[in-house]
C-alpha cells in the first residue's frame, strides 16, 4: 500500500536505505528535495555520482583519494619513517585534524573479527608488511580502535612486525575503551598519539 506517487515512493525508499535514516526522516528528505530548485537537485545528484566515480583507494596507503598516490603519500614534506596504521579512511581524517602527525598512513579497511568471519587475510595487513620491506620505516604506530577487534588487530600486527626490528607503538588509552577513533575529540586524540607506548 503506497500513499505516494511512484517517483516519490522510490525517492523515500532510496533515502531510507542510508545509515541512520528512518522512514520519517526519509520522507522529510524526499519532500525537501521536491521543494528544492531543479538546479540544486541536479547539483546534488551529480555530486553523488561524481564522488562515487572519482574516489578510489590510494595504491600505497589505502586511503580514499581522487589521485593516486594520494595527497599525503605524494607529499615530500611527510616523514616516511613513521607509518600510522588505522582501520578506516575516516580515521585518517580524524588524525589529520589534530595536525600533529607528520608521517604517513596505512589504512587496513577493517579489523580482525573472528565473530564476523574477518581474518587477517581480509584486511590490508599483507600490504603493510610489503611496505615495511621496501620503505625506510622506523616506527609503526598502531592507531586501531580501542575495541576488542582493534586491540586484537594491533597485537597481531605487532607480533608480525617486531622481528623486523622496526619500533611498534600503540596509541595511548585516552581513547575510551570500545571507542572509535573517528569519534575521539581532537585533544583526546592528540594526547593518545603523544602518549603512545612501545609494545
Ligand atoms: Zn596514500
Amino acid at each position: 500500500m503506497n500513499y505516494y506517487a511512484a517517483p516519490v515512493a522510490r525517492l523515500i525508499e532510496e533515502f531510507s536505505k542510508l545509515p541512520g535514516i528512518g522512514r520519517k526522516t526519509a520522507q522529510r528528505l524526499a519532500f525537501h528535495v521536491l521543494n528544492m530548485r531543479e538546479a540544486d537537485v541536479v547539483n546534488l545528484s551529480e555530486s553523488i555520482v561524481d564522488a562515487k566515480k572519482k574516489i578510489k583507494y590510494c595504491s600505497q596507503c589505502g586511503n580514499m583519494t581522487d589521485i593516486d598516490p594520494c595527497n599525503i603519500c605524494r607529499n615530500t614534506q611527510r616523514d616516511k619513517r613513521f607509518i600510522c596504521v588505522v582501520e578506516d579512511p575516516r580515521d585518517v581524517v580524524a588524525m589529520e585534524k589534530i595536525r600533529e602527525f607528520k608521517g604517513i598512513y596505512h589504512v587496513l579497511h577493517g579489523a580482525i573479527s573472528p565473530m564476523d568471519g574477518i581474518g587477517p587475510e581480509e584486511i590490508r595487513i599483507k600490504e603493510l608488511l610489503i611496505r615495511l620491506q621496501n620503505d625506510e620505516v622506523e616506527e609503526v604506530i598502531l592507531a586501531t580502535n580501542s575495541t576488542i577487534e582493534g586491540e586484537a588487530t594491533a597485537m597481531y600486527i605487532s607480533k608480525l612486525v617486531k622481528p623486523s626490528g622496526i619500533k611498534v607503538t600503540r596509541i595511548a588509552h585516552g581513547i575510551p575503551v570500545g571507542g572509535d577513533l573517528e569519534y575521539a575529540d581532537e585533544v583526546t586524540l592528540s594526547k593518545a598519539l603523544e602518549g603512545r607506548r612501545e609494545i
